[in-house]
């Protein structure tokens, strides 16, 4: 067997062009959609993330501001930092970029989130809403996840629902930002579900587990954690990990997913490849995201609604499709 590709570049393409257009939207009603980040100190994969964030709400018309800490931070000051993003009417959604340094602590910075701009669903009131089904923002990643599933698995007319309520899904990973509320997107959908991370492995238990996933998703941020005989023939397998490795012919540095993609791919009926697959859509689900924000401080605007302005209509459904 060798597995149908995931395409995310395509699919990041699709969505483009409809947050683009929501992006018109808003800003012809004076509601301009802008994204802020939060980034404290020097980290590679954090940096990254900005410029591709940055990059892409640009090109599509979003306002879009930075602020840059030093690494040694006080927690404090990284707090201050949100406070004051999520105070300007300006800014629809604020993103903090992880990994944040050692002495902050990101318990104490999420909290200080306004959880009407807490685009990436991390403030405990945002993620409660989400485990419990009610979501008002559906993080990025994990949405993406779900967003390129139900796209392959609706492809010729087909019901995903009916799939995933007869699959067993598997994901590897367990952060608050990307595994735990995968798992959350999978049980939403119907599926039987099973949580995997790094005590498993410890245990002995993780190939157990992943052998059995007719729907893996792997997020653990470690470059080839499983090979073709960890996973079941005909698996869907999404690979989320992003790892930036040497290669030792050439010594050049290349981006690596959390699975073996050619051992894993000529078992699957399906995978997405890294890079294409997850993250292209990612950013432009944060987007999406920060959209969904400005239409909610739009509908809510008591300024507005005192004077009978029109806005856009709140379609909650927009809110919670992931
Ligand atoms: P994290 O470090 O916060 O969490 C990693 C999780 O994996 C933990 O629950 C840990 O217990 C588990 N784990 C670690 N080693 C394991 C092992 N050997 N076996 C089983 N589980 C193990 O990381 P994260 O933020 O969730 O990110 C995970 C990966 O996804 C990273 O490679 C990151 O770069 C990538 N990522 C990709 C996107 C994207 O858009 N594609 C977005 C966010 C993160």
């Amino acid at each position: 067997m060798t597995a149908e590709l995931i395409d995310g570049r395509s699919c990041a393409a699709r969505l483009r062009e409809q947050v683009q257009a929501d992006v018109r939207e808003l800003t012809a009603c004076g509601a301009r959609p802008g994204l802020a980040t939060v980034l404290a100190g020097d980290s590679y994969p954090a940096r990254a993330y900005e410029r591709r964030v940055r990059d892409l709400a640009e090109s599509l018309g979003c306002r879009y501001s930075c602020v840059a800490l030093p690494g040694d931070a006080a927690e404090a000051d990284v707090v201050a930092a949100v406070g004051g993003l999520c105070a300007d009417p300006r800014v629809s959604g604020v993103l903090v970029l992880r990994p944040l340094p050692p002495q902050v602590s990101e318990a104490a910075v999420y909290r200080a989130l306004d959880p009407l701009k807490d685009i990436e669903a991390v403030h405990p009131v945002n993620a409660g809403l989400l485990a419990l089904e009610r979501p008002r923002f559906v993080p990025s990643t994990p949405a993406s996840v779900f967003h390129l599933l139900d796209t392959y698995l609706s492809r010729d007319g087909r019901d995903p629902g009916e799939v995933y309520r007869r699959s067993r899904v598997v994901v590897v990973g367990r952060s608050a930002n990307v595994g735990k509320p995968a798992v959350s997107l999978a049980m939403a959908r119907g599926a039987t579900v099973v949580s995997c991370d790094v005590h498993s492995a410890r245990a002995g238990l993780l190939r157990e587990h992943t052998t059995a996933a007719d729907i893996l998703v792997v997020a653990a941020g470690v470059p080839g954690l499983l090979r073709g005989v960890d996973v079941k023939p005909g698996v869907i397998a999404v690979d989320v990990g992003i790892n930036a490795v040497h290669d030792e012919m050439t010594g050049a540095v290349r981006l690596v997913g959390d699975l073996d993609h050619d051992s894993v791919a000529r078992r699957a009926a399906a995978i997405t490849p890294v890079p294409g697959g997850v993250g292209p859509v990612t950013y432009t689900w944060l987007l999406r995201n920060t959209v969904a924000a400005a239409r909610l401080a739009l509908a809510t605007d008591p300024v507005r609604r005192a004077k009978g302005l029109p806005g856009p209509e709140l379609d909650v459904r927009e809110l919670v499709s992931a």
